[in-house]
């Protein structure tokens, strides 16, 4: 059985824990491989060689850091095709999504090629007789990426170029679902000429996690996952004296009002809802459809879920895949079982006709779903649509901000006016304006508002530039030596 191990100091390290996790192809439901669960020790062994790495590496000139991320950039281009197709084996999602992922990571690498610029500071000359006044910005040392298994490429990507590029040292603690990409990830790095020790990897599981949040050599923790674990990141990680962005889960609301362009709006909602089996974090959820074009929206979608060629990621055919593992398709067909109960009604049942070998499940439209049903209070993750009924924008606005989940939202209208409203009302950290997933560019930045979100500190883009550095600030004066004597006030810049 293939084995998949540690990253540190530059070279490929057998774990000793002697505890592993499987690793699944979801596509045939087989173990491929058993991944290593770091110990406490082997945490600690990523920690030092990065702390040893550290101090050549912020010494490292801007313009060598900056040319090691558009060597990184060009091996990432060339190697698109095997991450997708690594991507696939080990996380479900078809290969044009892959492509897809690997492509959204890559542009923070571009992003972080502009370092130079990106850590200018300001500059004020004579800012009182004889004095400048200017700022910094400088890296914080070792900081660590926590991420989840449905972007194990483009998360730690969000992550570890920024951190990089501003000259901190990294330990990426990958999900143990699948781990073979961030692995590869850092041999790129290493083949890009990021020098040993300046990233690492320790695969593993809560026991990793929780000597990364205790270790006092860390600075940073950027966490990227479900709710609750979020929360339980950032309190651990804030009471252990770290800097922390933790990334939750998120339940992401589609509004459609009546002068929508039905057709556009569905083909919206089918992609935003079945892409990646619904396994994103900005996956559109429930679509809140005003009550005088709920029939026909709903009929629009249902018309187009059977021509989704559910099937394995490596088909070129299939456009969605399966989930990541059973349990998780169980879960997520629990939902679907307690609908009717709760008082919905299933249009389109994804139980029917699943492939049996492999953790699919098919597509699934709920319609007349409201508050207090499971379907709608829990974040879902999986291909299961929901519909609400409501009045109009107003009902629309005020259930989105009841929720306790604000990553990603989308409205869908002709009216200029009503969206300009939507984008002030809304409650939410990403808003789509007739764009279903409306995940920023890299050099804007990434994050939800409440339970999707602990910490101040969207990720990547500019906020990812602040949250990997610390400012300075200098007050200089080169003092003409007749000009010095004694004075006990204090500093006035008259
Ligand atoms: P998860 O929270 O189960 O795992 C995320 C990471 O935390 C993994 O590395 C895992 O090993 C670790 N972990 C799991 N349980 C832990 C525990 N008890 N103690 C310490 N560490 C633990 O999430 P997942 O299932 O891998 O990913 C899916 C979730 O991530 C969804 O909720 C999704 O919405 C969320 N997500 C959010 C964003 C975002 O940007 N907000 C992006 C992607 C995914």
């Amino acid at each position: 059985m293939k084995r998949i191990s540690h990253w540190i100091d530059g070279k490929v390290v057998a774990g000793t824990s002697g505890r592993t996790g499987p690793v699944f192809d979801p596509a045939r439901g087989e173990q491929t491989a058993e991944v290593d669960l770091a110990t406490v020790a082997e945490v600690d062994a990523a920690v030092q060689a990065a702390k040893a790495a550290f101090p050549a590496w912020r010494a490292t000139s801007l313009s060598k850091r900056a040319e090691i991320m558009f060597r990184l950039r060009e091996l990432l281009d060339a190697n698109r095709k095997e991450i997708a197709s690594m991507l696939t084996a080990e996380h479900g999602k078809v290969l044009s999504d892959a492509l897809g992922e690997v492509a959204r990571g890559i542009e923070n690498v571009e992003f972080a090629c502009g370092v130079p610029h990106l850590l200018k500071g300001g500059f004020s000359e004579q800012a009182a007789t004889g004095v400048d006044v200017y700022s910094i910005r400088q890296p914080l040392g070792v900081v660590a990426g926590i991420t989840p298994f449905n972007f194990p490429a483009m998360v730690p990507m969000w992550m570890f170029a920024n951190a990089l590029a501003c000259g901190n040292t990294f330990v990426l603690k990958p999900s143990e679902k699948d781990p073979s990409v961030p692995m590869f990830l850092a041999e790129l790095l290493h083949n890009a000429g990021v020098p040993d020790g300046c990233f690492n990897v320790v695969q593993g599981d809560k026991e990793a996690v929780d000597a990364i949040l205790e270790h006092p050599d860390i600075a940073a923790v950027s966490f990227v996952g479900s709710t609750p674990i979020a929360k339980y990141i950032y309190e651990t990680g804030t009471a252990n004296s770290k800097r922390v962005q933790a990334l939750g889960g998120a339940k992401n609301h589609m509004l459609v009002l009546a002068d929508a362009d039905l057709d556009m709006a569905a083909d919206a909602a089918v992609s935003a809802a079945y892409g990646s089996a619904g396994e994103r974090c900005m996956a559109i959820s429930v679509v809140m459809a005003a009550e005088s074009i709920a029939d026909d929206l709903v009929a629009k979608i249902a018309e187009r879920i059977p021509n989704i060629n559910v099937g394995p990621g490596s088909d070129a055919a299939s456009e969605m895949g399966p989930l990541i593992t059973a349990e998780h398709r169980d879960k997520v067909a629990g939902y679907v079982d307690a609908a009717p109960g709760e008082g919905a009604k299933v249009v389109v049942d994804g139980r029917e006709g699943a492939q049996s070998d492999g953790f699919f499940l098919n597509p699934s439209l709920i319609d007349g779903v409201r508050p207090g049903m499971r379907c709608y209070d829990d974040e879902i993750f999986g291909p299961v649509l929901s519909v609400m009924r409501i009045s109009g924008y107003q009902e629309g606005v005020d259930m989105i901000n009841a929720s306790p989940y604000a990553n990603g939202t989308a409205l869908f209208t002709r009216d200029g006016g009503a969206a300009r409203q939507f984008q002030f009302d809304i409650q939410v950290g990403m808003v789509g304006i007739n764009v279903p997933i409306p995940v920023p560019v890299s050099y804007y930045s990434f994050g939800g508002w409440k339970s999707s979100l602990f910490g101040d500190t969207h990720m990547y883009g500019p906020e990812g530039i602040n949250f990997y550095t610390r400012g300075k600030v200098v007050t200089s004066r080169w003092p003409d030596p007749s000009t010095s004597s004694v004075d006990l006030g204090f500093p006035q810049n008259r």
